[in-house]
């Protein structure tokens, strides 16, 4: 173990060298990591897996991402919108299965309208499950009045990718407009934070003209941000967007997989009492590439409650799992995995990120201490 004490000493985790080299490792330097991270885990976190109820209730978008199989210029896309009803009864559901936390996601409105109807819906969720249902969103870059909205109405976790922090990386992934800044993107993250929302951010790993450099400026970057939950995945490919023209850049499925686990695992280092998912995308590469990923330092599952007649309508990439199952399906299938890689189920807990629990003790003490 001490022979690899270099790698993993403080200083080289947090230098752009150091993690480029571990991203890097493969053989025993790459199992030295994967032990470092799985330990940094159940030290501090325990070996909990939390769910989050995902309700993906409408593909409608107005954004045009060039990765994304349901961006507004995919004309073969049947779009779909849940009634208020049925995401009330996605989130009835969830909260009868001691699911703890469901996350809201979607494509992109900023409109009046999608602002109220949202807002109802939190209100209806929170009043029913006496605020003891986690409500996480995920419906893109929203104005600071429409933010605080949702979260007065009982919202209290967001998750906002920035899809990669080199910023002119991130123009090459998407339209050169207005609706899609890079500044913006950033702008909203620090407003969730100031809004005290428990912030996720993530990014996609394997994308065509990304770098290991990127990668590891990535996690330095998340680091930074303080963020308190985080949801990456491997890109992959959709034939109905533009980056499909790069598909034969890509790195092979296998090794976006393994250098997702190692984006993972290093974060675990870096970050080790922040939530973490294990993520859909890691599923469509691997049948057990969610269980992979905690075994190494993730700890939240993120199981597809949408109701399954829409669900083949929600293609971000090609091979997405799960998209004919029943709810009650997914449900079973993971308790059995959990308990084959000798983890337990938060259930009937909320399951918010420690880090945002410290962050906010602290804040409170500095305060109370005259610092803040
Ligand atoms: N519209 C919201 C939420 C839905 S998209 C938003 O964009 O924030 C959720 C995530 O899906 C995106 O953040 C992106 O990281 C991921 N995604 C989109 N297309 C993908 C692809 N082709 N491969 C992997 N992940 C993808
Ligand atoms: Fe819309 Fe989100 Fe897809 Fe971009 S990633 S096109 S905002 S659903």
């Amino acid at each position: 173990m001490s022979d690899f004490l270099p790698y993993f000493d403080t200083q080289t985790l947090f230098s752009i060298q150091g993690l480029i080299r571990l991203l890097e490792s493969e053989g025993e330097l790459q199992d030295q990591l994967f032990a470092r991270s799985r330990q940094a885990k159940l030290s501090n976190i325990d070996n909990i897996v939390y769910f989050r109820g995902l309700i993906e209730f409408s593909n409608a978008c107005q954004k045009n991402c060039y990765y994304c199989g349901i961006r507004k210029s995919n004309t073969q896309v049947k779009r779909y919108t849940l009634t208020a009803d049925e995401i009330i009864a996605a989130a009835r559901y969830a909260h009868e299965n001691g699911f703890g936390s469901i996350v809201l996601q979607s494509g992109e409105i900023n409109s009046p309208a999608f602002t109220e109807f949202i807002e109802n819906i939190i209100k209806k969720i929170h009043k029913e499950t006496e605020g003891k249902l986690g409500i996480t969103l995920s419906l893109g870059e929203q104005n600071e009045q429409t933010y605080l909205r949702w979260r007065k109405a009982g919202a209290h976790r967001y998750l906002l990718r920035i899809e990669t922090s080199n910023p002119g990386l991130y123009q090459r992934l998407h339209p050169n407009d207005d609706l899609h800044s890079f500044d913006t993107r950033l702008h909203c993250l620090k407003t969730l934070k100031k809004l005290d929302y428990q912030v996720g951010t993530g990014v996609m790993i394997g994308l065509p003209f990304q770098t290991t450099t990127d990668l590891a400026n990535d996690l330095l970057f998340m680091h930074h941000l303080d963020i308190d939950m985080c949801g990456m995945g491997p890109y992959i490919e959709h034939a109905q967007t533009p980056l499909y023209a790069y598909r034969d850049t890509l790195l092979p499925l296998s090794q976006r997989f393994q250098l997702t686990l190692k984006m993972i695992a290093l974060l675990r280092l870096l970050m080790p009492d922040i939530n973490i998912a294990a993520t859909t995308a890691l599923q469509a590469i691997d049948p057990m590439g969610r269980e992979k990923a905690i075994q190494i330092g993730a700890n939240i599952i993120m199981p597809n409650i949408t109701p399954a007649k829409y669900r083949n309508q929600y293609l971000l990439y090609e091979n997405k799992p799960c998209t004919d199952e029943n709810a009650d399906d997914c449900l079973s299938c993971l308790e059995a995995r959990i308990s084959m890689i000798k983890h337990r189920i938060g259930k009937n807990t909320r399951g918010d990120s420690l880090h945002y629990q410290k962050r906010n003790t602290q804040t409170y003490e500095s305060h109370l201490s005259g610092k803040n």
